[in-house]
């Protein structure tokens, strides 16, 4: 079985002034997956941008009149670390249109993967870290809205806490919110998450992967969902520049093939997102981010919802 893919080609939109964020590497992972011919055993699909409608679901519409606009004011600016511009609204929108697809066809499908996205820092009043509009919480909105899920799970590996989605889900039983992270990481002040695992700077394959061990089959029994949001981010890899954690290429790979089998083994419907990861080698940092792919494609063959 082919494995199911999201791309969309406003991906690879370079924000201006966002040096500490190499977004190109949207293109240059599209390319990785061509050369190790990943993508000839991948159905592409291309989402439309969210709407207004999609994105209020989550976000103040004040906000969301404000990106649109492109009004914010400068600390706002400032907070999410680039400046706005037609093409950065129009990528944020497909990003989040793009997990909202993931979500829907790993519905389909059992397995589904977005080739970016994981926009965590995202509030639903405003934008911070690199963060428009947070996906993850636009699409698990977005299907529950269709009817289509009751319960979610987010699973998010990204080495900087999921501070946003935490807080748009606080309260909200029909979304887990699960997070395992660097302590010693932005964001300086954590928010609550269902499950908060705060590791130490510094910590490697062994320790991290015992962390993910110890709760995610647990997690995953209790919540009982129907759908996993998984932030499968790279920068807790050893020479991430932001990281600070010391996971290898085969941890990477290890920690991947955990979330999805476990996911998989329950028939759980699991949509990938790409998250972060961050690195003046953008070979180098493409190719980590390609290790889920690879690792997923193991898994495609089994791959399949409750309903099919
Ligand atoms: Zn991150």
């Amino acid at each position: 079985m082919p494995l199911t893919l999201v791309n969309h080609p406003a991906y690879s939109t370079q924000p201006a002034l966002a040096r500490r964020h190499p977004i190109s590497k949207y293109a240059r992972l599209m390319e990785v997956l061509a050369e190790g011919r990943i993508i000839d055993r991948c159905v592409c699909h291309e989402p439309e941008p969210a709407t207004y409608a999609d994105l209020t679901r989550v976000h103040d519409p004040r906000y969301v009149e404000r990106v649109f606009a492109q009004t914010l004011d400068p600390a706002e600016t400032r907070r999410i670390g680039f400046p706005l511009s037609d093409p950065i609204v129009y990528r944020s929108r497909a990003a989040a249109g793009g997990t909202v697809l993931c979500g829907r066809l790993a519905l389909d499908h059992g397995l589904a993967l977005n080739t970016a996205g994981g926009s965590h820092h995202a509030f639903a009043d405003f934008g911070a870290g690199y963060c428009v509009f947070n996906d993850v919480a636009v699409a698990a909105r977005a299907l529950q809205a269709e009817g289509r899920v009751g319960q979610v799970l987010v699973v998010d590996l990204d080495v900087h806490q999921g501070d946003g989605t935490a807080a748009i889900f606080a309260g909200d039983p029909s979304v887990f919110t699960f997070s395992i992270h660097c302590q010693d990481n932005f964001p300086a002040r954590k928010q609550r998450s269902d499950l908060d695992v705060g590791l130490a700077a510094g910590t490697g394959d062994d320790p991290y992967l015992s962390a993910l061990d110890a709760h995610l089959d647990r997690v995953i029994e209790a919540v009982a969902p129907d759908l996993v949001f998984y932030n499968a981010g790279v920068d807790p890899h050893v020479e991430d520049r932001l990281g600070r954690l010391a996971v290898s290429d085969a941890g990477l790979a290890e920690r991947d093939a955990m979330v999805l089998g476990a996911c998989i083994r329950r028939r759980v419907p699991l949509a990938c997102v790409l998250g972060g990861g961050y690195s003046d080698d953008l070979d180098s940092l493409a190719k980590r981010h390609a290790i889920l792919f690879k690792t997923a494609l193991a898994f495609a063959p089994a791959s399949g919802s409750k309903g099919t």
